[in-house]
């Protein structure tokens, strides 16, 4: 999500004539946005716009502005103040659109500073500009309403608010007519979209009406809450073609108790019998999570819960966090915080044991045909191209990337890796 308001803020700064540049030292104006999920990337932030002192040193007409969900917290914006006072702008997740005229503040010399406690309507058209030429991402609803006791996300951005289903037609069809093939839809929870919103429409319906959409190929969406997740939204992954296989599931942990704790709203009976019925009607389907280690009153007991339920289930692959108290939130207040040193090493085990079967499930994929939407070249070696699968597996492989950068073919994967699979294009 933060990736993509990067992307309107970039959009913004091009209708005010700026141009992107990679070289941080000729920049007119540097604009950091923040994320404050977690604590390290918070810490970081200060220390590289600390850094930047001496570059406004050099160049007092520089513009240094910090953005994001981090200044959108109670004291964060004056604190910045204090501590930074050569940044000239600090706004926050509800105001992006208000850049310009916080950029003028500062061109005349005046610092800037606007947070918005609260989220306003929906704001339609702002422009856009985007990273890739292929695929984009789309948001469809902002906002969380629930509080889970860790999660700063609904303090920083807002009540849940849904797009209304014709903007974002509207949006995805205008991708599809730029050339764009795939599309991912964001939102804290998807599977809530269109409550509050009149007539009536739910996710699936949504997903349905995009996947009528000419030119785009494929529809991603993050992140399905389990709480909320329907048998309708598998039979609508199972039908609708242009729906990817993938679910991404975050389970948190597997410790009822823990799941009770964190006000995640389920159990592991439920999210088990969620993973049942998901590879019961999709076989093929990948199924990936988000999974925290060391939130408050997680025992030895409990972390072995989270442990065989990952054995149990077999995510194709899973995003495995420390828990990070984060000031305004329930869990930062609980009193059986769980040492650092106890969260490290719990982390090591959880992520040895995935790496493991993540390199298993790629294994058996040896041998199949997978379709692969070319991206271009690969990153890591410009002499072969990269695409990924349908279940959102990233896929190295030789290839003319002029004939077949941004085209569906199909591959055999030929070797496995724990991160990626090696393949040869047949088709
Ligand atoms: N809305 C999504 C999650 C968005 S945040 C959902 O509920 O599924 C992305 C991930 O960051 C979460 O799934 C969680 O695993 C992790 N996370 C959030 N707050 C955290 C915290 N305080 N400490 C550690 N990890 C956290
Ligand atoms: Fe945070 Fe929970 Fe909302 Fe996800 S659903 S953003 S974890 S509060």
């Amino acid at each position: 999500m933060n990736e993509h308001d990067s992307e309107v803020i970039a959009g913004l700064l091009e209708r005010e004539g700026y141009t992107r540049t990679d070289d941080i030292k000729s920049a007119d104006v540097i604009i950091y946005n923040t994320c404050c999920v977690r604590e390290n990337p918070e810490r970081k932030t200060y220390g590289q716009v600390g850094d930047l002192k001496a570059l406004k040193r050099k160049n007092p007409d520089l513009i240094i502005g910090i953005c994001g969900c981090m200044p959108q917290q109670p004291g964060e914006a004056e604190r910045i103040r204090e501590k930074l006072p050569h940044v000239d702008i600090v706004f926050g997740t509800h105001n992006i659109h208000r850049l310009p005229e916080l950029l003028k503040e500062a061109r005349a010399g005046r610092r800037a500073f606007e947070i918005w406690e609260r989220e306003e309507e929906i704001l339609e058209d702002l422009p856009v500009r985007r990273q890739g030429k292929l695929k984009a991402w789309v948001t469809i609803m902002y906002g969380c309403n629930n509080f889970c006791a860790y999660c700063i996300v609904p303090y920083v951005r807002g009540r849940e608010r849904s797009r209304k289903p014709e903007d974002i037609v509207r949006e995805v069809t205008q991708l599809g007519r730029e050339g764009y093939k795939e599309v991912t839809l964001l939102g804290q929870n998807v599977n809530a979209y269109g409550k509050g919103l009149e007539p009536g429409v739910d996710f699936s319906d949504l997903l349905l009406m995009l996947n009528d959409v000419p030119g785009i190929e494929r529809i991603r969406y993050t992140t399905s809450h389990p709480r909320d997740f329907s048998e309708k939204l598998i039979e609508t992954v199972a039908t609708a073609e242009k729906v990817c296989e993938n679910f991404h599931l975050p389970l948190q942990a597997g410790s009822d108790k823990i799941l009770k704790r964190m006000g995640r709203g389920y159990t592991l009976a439920r999210y088990l019998g969620l993973v049942h019925d998901i590879r019961a009607r999709i076989p093929g389907a990948s199924i990936t999570t988000d999974l925290i280690v060391g939130f408050p009153g997680e025992t030895d007991e409990d972390f072995q819960r989270t442990l065989e339920a990952v054995e149990e289930i077999e995510f194709d692959s899973a995003f495995t966090f420390i828990y990070s108290p984060r000031r305004g939130t329930r869990a930062a207040e609980m009193p059986d915080q769980v040492p650092e040193d106890v969260k490290h090493e719990r982390i090591q085990r959880l992520i040895e044991v995935q790496n493991a079967i993540s390199l298993r499930k790629n294994q058996a994929l040896v041998g199949t045909s997978q379709e692969v939407l070319v991206e271009g070249p690969s990153e890591g070696n410009p002499d072969m191209l990269e695409g990924r699968t349908r279940t959102n597996k990233l896929v190295h492989f030789p290839g003319d990337r002029a004939a077949l950068e941004g085209k569906l073919v199909t591959v055999k994967i030929t070797s496995a890796k724990t991160w990626t699979l090696g393949a040869e294009v047949v088709k």
